[in-house]
């Protein structure tokens, strides 16, 4: 029987594929992986722009060869997709060609109409129904940024263009052009899916000025959405899983219980928590969206989560390597911060690009403060690898503030995670218990768990790795956790001050 799921991991800066052995005990093993870099396009400031053919003949080429390594294509049961999220792709249904280059998340060109439509007091209404703020980063200004630009509304109205995110464009070339659809986490950050209903709003679309008649059918995550054109492999595979990289990580962690959160430590910081079968409105600018979507169309199970992010998290420690020249690998961050007794007061804010929730200054710039004339490099890599609890720990307050379910434990991933001195000390600061998977590729574990759900290789998305996580428990005394916490909140406020 086959037993492989071919796991396509779509992300910002390259294009990976991962095949995973579903093991008797339903838990998931790595046994190939391939990777291709993605060029990256910056036509101006601000904008940036992927080729969204590149992307197909690159997710194409990893999964040949990972299913060559592998041995090859009788052993694989299904393909699980995840990508990178918000990514705008309008193509031509007839020749299956982008007609522009893809517009990445990251994109702010839309940024005026964003504006523009808050002022108008749109943001109420919108985020009431999809939980997301007015903001470039999602796709519906892209996709009417395309269509204006390349002239093809009536032609999208018309069902002869089609727009997608990522996802939605690598099932279309899988399928030979067959399958037009999206899943519920990569349609919750559109801003034109009804959070509740997870259905496309017509509303939505007619105040964005997207044709809905140009969208993908909106399916669950572990939903047999099409099958790949034999043509591709050899034989045709189901495509059986599929949701946004942040959300994939949160299955591939076994985030399953309201009350269990993940967070992906790498550049910048991601955290998302689940909040249960309900959504939850947030009143601290925490993003609104789906967990993942399962089970049958009828009566899905179906998690929501709140989402908040972090600008800067590893971005500091690359600073004090490349920036100031502090330490030479991020690696020895660790034991520098340990040769310490403690922060000395010095607190380090790292607002290189602005301050995001709860503070939400786009404008506002770091700042160390606490400054003697003992301070010396060691104490601005303990307070860079500190300000990453502190932040850690902000966030989880505004998501307490909004009523989400107490947390239980905090999963980690990313590249930071690798550095013990930073899990400890957010454990002691969020005062909760921290866990790191021995197998770091939670997206694309979780694209796997998807798909193997899909096609009924495993009954429910619990399985753990049966290696054993790091764990860092909370040891650290109130009053020392407060009197930290306080000096946090000053260098804020003082950041804050300075950059007004
Ligand atoms: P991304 O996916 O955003 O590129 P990664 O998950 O690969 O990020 O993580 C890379 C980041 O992790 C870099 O910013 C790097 O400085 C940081 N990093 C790597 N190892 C350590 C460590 N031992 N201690 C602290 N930071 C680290």
């Amino acid at each position: 029987m086959p037993n492989l799921i071919l796991a396509i991991d779509q992300g910002t800066t390259s294009s990976r594929a991962i095949a995973f052995e579903v093991c008797d005990d339903h838990t998931l093993r790595a046994v190939a992986i391939s990777q291709i870099e993605l060029a990256q396009h910056f036509p101006h400031s601000g904008w940036v722009e992927h080729d969204a053919a590149e992307i197909w003949t690159a997710t194409l080429q990893t999964c040949r060869e990972v299913v060559k390594k592998a041995g090859g294509i009788s052993r694989f049961a299904a393909i699980g997709i995840t990508n990178q999220r918000e990514t705008a792709v309008i193509w031509d249904a007839a020749t299956g060609e982008p007609l522009h280059r893809a517009i990445v998340w990251q994109d702010r060109r839309t940024a005026d109409v964003s504006a523009r439509m808050a002022a108008e007091g749109h943001e109420p209404a919108v985020q009431a129904a999809t939980g997301l703020i007015l903001d470039p980063y999602f796709s519906a200004t892209k996709y009417a940024w395309l269509l204006d630009k390349t002239g093809m509304r009536d032609r999208a109205a018309k069902g002869e263009v089609k727009l997608g995110t990522i996802d939605s464009w690598l099932v279309w070339k899988l399928t030979g052009g067959a399958r037009h659809v999206t899943d519920a986490t990569n349609a919750s950050r559109t801003s034109l899916m009804d959070l509740r209903t997870r259905a496309w709003r017509e509303d939505l679309c007619a105040l964005f000025d997207v044709p809905m008649t140009a969208l993908p059918r909106i399916v669950g995550c572990a939903e047999v959405s099409g099958e790949s054109d034999p043509a591709l492999f050899g034989r045709p595979l189901p495509i059986a899983g599929s949701a946004g990289d942040q959300q994939a990580a949160l299955v591939g962690h076994g985030a399953l219980m309201p009350g269990d959160a993940k967070i992906t430590y790498g550049t910048g910081a991601f955290l998302v928590a689940n909040v249960g079968a309900e959504p939850v409105a947030s009143k601290s600018r925490l993003l609104g969206t789906l967990g993942y979507q399962v089970g049958e169309a009828a009566a899905p199970e179906v998690a929501y989560a709140l989402e908040g992010s972090i600008f800067s998290a590893g971005s500091a420690i690359q600073w004090l390597r490349d920036g100031v020249g502090m330490i030479s690998e991020s690696r020895q961050s660790e034991g520098v911060a340990q040769g310490l007794k403690d922060n000395g007061g010095v607190y380090l804010v790292p607002g290189f690009t602005g301050l995001g929730a709860p503070w939400w200054k786009p404008d506002a710039r770091g700042a160390v403060v606490g400054l003697t004339r003992d301070t010396g490099p060691a104490h601005f890599v303990r307070a860079a690898l500190e300000a990453l609890a502190y932040q850690t720990h902000d966030l989880l307050e505004a998501l307490a503030a909004d009523g989400a379910p107490p947390l239980k434990v905090l999963k980690v991933d990313g590249g930071v995670t690798a550095n013990a001195f930073a899990m400890q000390f957010v454990a002691d600061i969020c005062q909760v218990t921290v866990e790191r998977p021995a197998f770091q590729e939670m997206t694309a574990l979780g694209a796997a768990k998807l798909a193997a759900l899909g096609v009924g290789l495993i009954p429910d998305l619990t399985a753990h790795a049966s290696e054993a996580p790091a764990v860092w428990t909370p040891r650290m005394d109130e009053a020392e956790r407060d009197r930290l916490l306080k000096g946090w909140r000053g260098a804020v406020r003082a950041a804050i001050i300075a950059s007004e």
